[in-house]
């Protein structure tokens, strides 16, 4: 039986997705070939990288607009690099939001290319809550944060507004719920999280702002050689992409962004009630930060852990451990999840409170 399944990433996906990805392992557009054996550069897989870049500029708005959309490798933590590789100029700096683990490994790797300033950070309090009221610099290269905190179960709600390029870790959150997506002049996200399976990293990137930091920059991690290879410097990370194609093929069937966003919602605000409601249970993160795609919550008394463990596996739950710098539970209700599986989790946490 399939369960329900809130894993942090990698992560569900729609069930026709799979099915769909199966299908081509064995057969790929009645070629008479599995996906993962055909060249990159035959006419068919062409065709699906050329609609994933488009399909992505599409589903964010973003058409005509001067972005470009690339799916690269080496996972969102290698866009901490190529970040400050490609924006920061010699002897200049970068301007950082740190709300999180993923924030911080973003900062470390800036620290490579020259002076990076945190504008603010959370870190004080465990990362509950995103740091507001700060000030960025204005000769700053660019400034960096992290849309959504998979880890600590915050998010941004107000992006803050600034002249300088506004650079976003969006790898948890993409494509989960309606922004301004023109504000942003780059954008990142590991594939995993809200996409498709590992394996590839979607960039978006505005190209005008390319080009000005004097450095050499080797191909690969250069955003420019991708732009002008069409993402396929080197040979792409095939399967990744086409289950991605798929995967954002099944939301634009379901109406987009806009669609998802209420279903997303749905789904979080049914589970934050129930952690309000029932006395067993603590949310982590500050109400006003909290993220629709992870939610952060604790056993008040940590001796009904064992039996709660025992009873949402027994409800065919899985993946909702806490990441081990939280504790407690980790319910990630990334776009696939069903807001069924939702109601499951939640009965369960109603019948704890029965049983206790
Ligand atoms: C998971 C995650 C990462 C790391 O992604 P990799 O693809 O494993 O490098 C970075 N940022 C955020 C917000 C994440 O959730």
């Amino acid at each position: 039986m399939k369960k329900h399944n809130y894993s942090a990433g990698p992560c569900i996906l729609p069930q026709e997705v799979f099915e769909k990805a199966a299908q081509a392992v064995l057969n790929f557009n009645n070629s008479g070939l599995s996906i993962l054996e055909i060249s990159h550069r035959s006419k068919d897989f062409v065709a699906v990288m050329d609609e994933a870049r488009a399909l992505v500029l599409e589903l964010l708005n973003l058409e005509g607009k001067g972005y470009q959309a690339l799916f690269l490798q080496g996972g969102a933590s290698l866009e901490f690099l190529r970040v400050p590789y490609n924006l920061m100029k010699e002897s200049g700096k970068a301007a950082y939001l740190d709300t999180g683990t993923w924030a911080n490994g973003a900062i470390k790797e800036a620290k490579a290319f020259g002076e990076t300033v945190v504008v603010a950070s959370s870190k004080d309090e465990n990362y509950n809550h995103i740091p507001k009221g700060f000030t960025i610099p204005s000769d700053a290269n660019y400034f960096h944060c992290t849309s959504n905190n998979t880890i600590f179960g915050t998010q941004i709600k107000d992006f803050p507004k600034t002249d300088i390029p506004l650079v976003c870790d969006m790898s948890s959150d993409i494509f989960s719920r309606t922004l301004d997506f023109s504000k942003f002049d780059i954008i990142y996200a590991g594939a995993q999280k809200n996409m498709g399976p590992a394996g590839t990293t979607l960039v978006v990137i505005k190209e005008e702002i390319l080009g000005k930091t004097g450095r050499a920059i080797p191909n690969i991690l250069n955003y420019q050689q991708h732009i002008t290879k069409e993402s396929m410097y080197n040979t792409p990370p095939v399967f990744a992409v086409y289950t991605s194609l798929l995967t954002l093929q099944w939301l634009k069937k379901l109406g987009g962004v806009p669609a998802i966003e209420k279903i997303n919602e749905a789904k979080a605000n049914l589970l934050y009630n129930e952690i309000d409601r029932n006395t067993l249970f603590n949310g982590v993160a500050v109400k006003e930060d909290r993220s629709i795609m992870n939610a952060t919550f604790t056993l008040v008394n940590p001796e009904h852990q064992e039996l709660f463990d025992t009873m949402w596996k027994e409800a065919g739950i899985s993946g909702i451990n806490g990441h081990r710098s939280v504790g407690g539970y980790r319910a990630s209700m990334y776009n696939a999840l069903p807001l069924e599986s939702v109601q499951v989790l939640v009965d369960v946490m109603k019948e704890l409170e029965n049983k206790i």
